[in-house]
């Protein structure tokens, strides 16, 4: 007897028809001979609905509070699907993330999965029950209900997984698998049957939401198979698995792009130029929590400088207030701002053999006469700023330029 974990996400418990397509997937790989721990999302939406009642209250709440009002989402879909289960003859029995012992840290609205109890549910299995669990949730040492950042219920699942020693953790969304890009993007983009963690790691921290990033963490770290499909339709899926099992790994020299729409961008000019500059500048930023991710440098002829870096959206006007009152301190001459910018990356395990691939980047976005703003590599990657305006065209630009639609040659 196989144990499998199965997540679904948002769309697929989205209606109460869809939660009753959910009990029915779940039924048959029960009926197959499994033991079926479920791990849902919230009904689609409902998230974003619960984090716009804060936001009318203010558009800082307490994040205690903020994380006691979103996890109430994902109380309503265990329940639902367990009654949908019962009602079907199955016995099935719902748990919230703190009923279940998954503890966190205490960093509310991003807190970490530090252990998770997993006797209950096994107690539960050893009884015949279907266990269903609230994703997205846990509770840090002093019982505090937290919650694991937007998309946790990935990571839900596989820390799961992990703790049960799963035979699988399969994650059903609403595409059939991980994609050589965003499929809402490029229509032609190509399932990849299997793709390593290494890479799955690089498109999920650049923005392919298809997988939280600490989900490909976990799995990676605890040998957790990890499978992406279809929640309502059948097929392979993609499997992320580790570099042997990959079959002509070395023919596919990029697996895929990424992009990120959530990047804003502040400039600080003619900043006299002394050692210790760039700590004075991103220090405060640190401080206040904010993650600072491309930086670039420029030493003028006339001793100043500019620097130039990005940050998260949502942080870009307490960013850009924090760089004007060092810019006074420091005698700057301006700071300026841009929250209109996307990054794009080319993400693949075959760039470190192969050159000449940030050249084919940059001639296809040229062809398309679309500004580069920034650049920065790494051994598997290279990412590009550009104007937002130019996304879906510099993305399927450089689709359409390394041949990603393509199967590459065995
Ligand atoms: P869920 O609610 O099931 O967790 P998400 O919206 O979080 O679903 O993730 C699935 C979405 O991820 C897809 O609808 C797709 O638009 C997006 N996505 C981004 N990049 C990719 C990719 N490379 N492959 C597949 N889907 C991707
Ligand atoms: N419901 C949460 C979110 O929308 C968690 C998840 O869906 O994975 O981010
Ligand atoms: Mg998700």
């Amino acid at each position: 007897m196989a144990l499998i974990i199965q997540k679904y996400g948002g769309t697929s418990v989205g209606t109460i028809e869809k939660i009753e397509n959910v009990a029915e997937k779940v039924i048959a790989t029960k009926r197959a001979g499994n033991d079926v721990v479920v791990v849902v999302s919230a009904m689609s939406g409902e998230t974003n609905r619960l984090i716009g009642l804060a936001k009318d209250i203010t558009s800082t709440p307490d994040p205690r509070e903020y994380d006691v009002l979103v996890a109430t989402g994902e109380q309503v879909t265990i329940a639902l699907l367990s009654i949908a289960l019962i009602k079907r003859g199955y016995a099935a029995r719902s748990y919230t993330g703190s009923q279940v012992r998954i503890r966190t840290d205490n960093a509310y609205t991003k807190a970490r999965i530090m252990d998770i109890d997993e006797q209950r549910v096994r107690q539960d299995l050893r009884e015949g029950r279907i266990v269903v669990v609230a994703g997205f949730q846990g509770m840090d040492e002093d019982d505090n209900i937290t919650t694991l950042g937007r998309g946790g219920s990935d990571t839900t699942a596989v820390a799961l997984a992990a703790a049960l020693k799963a035979d699988e953790c399969q994650i059903y969304t609403d595409v059939d698998g991980v994609y050589t890009t965003d499929p809402r993007v490029v229509p032609h983009a190509r399932r990849l049957d299997k793709i390593t963690f290494e890479e799955m790691l690089e498109l999920a921290s650049l923005g392919s939401k298809v997988l939280q990033i600490r989900s490909v963490e976990f799995a990676g770290k605890y040998g957790v198979r990890l499978r992406v499909l279809h929640s309502f339709q059948d097929g392979p899926g993609t499997l992320i698995t580790y570099d042997e099992e990959v079959e002509n790994m070395e023919e596919a020299v990029i697996s895929g792009i990424a992009f990120n729409r959530d990047e804003a961008e502040l400039t600080i000019a003619g900043v006299p130029d002394h050692p210790g500059v760039a700590y004075k500048i991103l220090g405060p930023i640190g401080e206040s929590n904010i993650e600072v991710d491309m930086i670039i440098q420029n030493i003028g002829a006339d001793g100043c400088t500019d620097l130039t870096f990005t940050v998260n959206r949502n942080d870009f006007a307490k960013a850009r207030k924090i760089l004007e009152k060092t810019a006074q301190e420091l005698g700057a001459r301006e700071v300026t701002g841009d929250d209109t910018i996307v990054k794009i990356s080319l993400v693949g395990v075959g760039m470190r053999s192969h050159a000449g691939i940030a050249s084919t980047m940059f001639g296809a976005l040229a062809k398309e006469n679309i500004n580069i703003r920034m650049i920065s590599t790494s051994e598997i990657k290279i990412s590009v700023v550009v104007g937002e305006k130019y996304l879906e065209l510099a993305v399927r630009a450089l689709h359409d330029a390394f041949k990603l639609d393509q199967k590459p040659a065995a």
